[in-house]
């Protein structure tokens, strides 16, 4: 379901025209020509990857960056590959989401009390943005989004490029934590005071084919995650 109205959809409308990094335009244009042989017949998206989710939401899920035959494709973060279709399986389980597929943004999903994102709103090649492109996109798309999610109270950070941007993000002090599968941390002082930051393992195909990630560790992430909202720290 998009966003209709208010700051945050303005916020989206303004991001699908970004160009700011010369290198990720060119490759999601790129891309969004040669596609995939099996969707040949398809129309890519090619631009920023939009997010999705509830404005009221408590929990914010973070990953890296739009797949380059996913979110680049279709338009949505995690929406229309192996990646989605396992976070998205674990967010209707948790009860977050509407229908556990995510193939296009005119599916129906719908999520309560979550927000997906990412650090990079445009597909880099081998899923590694520049920390130039990090920094250009979180200054002007993720921490604004981030200011506009005034219930969040938890980042589950998916994977450890989304942990670091995290920190960053909220200028958390040194030392910082590590990043590790349900490693938690409490933001102190500083813009993110008193947030909470979830790790897990990323809900890519290296991870969830290798059994590094299984379901029943994302849903008891999911399932923390729950319980660090409602204020059981
Ligand atoms: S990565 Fe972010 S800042 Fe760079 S072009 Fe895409 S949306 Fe704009």
């Amino acid at each position: 379901m998009p966003l209709t109205g208010g700051p945050l959809a303005a916020l989206q409308s303004e991001l699908a025209d970004c160009r700011r990094c010369a290198r990720l335009v060119a490759w999601r244009e790129q891309v969004a020509v040669e596609k995939r042989a099996s969707f040949r017949e398809e129309v890519y998206w090619g631009r920023p990857a939009l997010a999705i989710g509830d404005p009221a939401a408590r929990l914010v899920v973070l990953g890296l960056a739009p797949a380059a035959h996913g979110g680049n494709r279709t338009g949505r973060i995690f929406t229309g590959d192996r990646s989605g279709d396992w976070l998205f399986g674990a967010l209707w389980r948790a009860g977050y989401a509407n229908q556990p597929e995510s193939v296009s943004a005119g599916d129906g999903l719908a999520l309560t009390d979550c927000w997906v994102t990412a650090a990079v709103r445009c597909a880099p090649p081998a899923n590694r943005p520049t920390p130039a492109e990090r920094d250009t996109c979180t200054s002007h798309w993720l921490i604004p989004e981030l200011e506009l999610l005034v219930a969040k109270r938890v980042i589950l950070c998916l994977g450890g490029f989304a942990w670091e941007t995290a920190l960053r993000v909220f200028d958390a002090p040194r030392p910082r934590p590590r990043f590790g599968h349900a490693v938690e941390h409490r933001l102190g002082a500083g813009p993110g005071a008193g947030l909470w930051l979830l790790g897990s393992y990323h809900v890519s195909q290296q991870n969830t084919f290798t059994g590094r990630l299984t379901e029943a560790m994302l849903d008891a992430v999911l399932g923390r995650a729950r319980e660090l909202t409602q204020g059981h720290g």
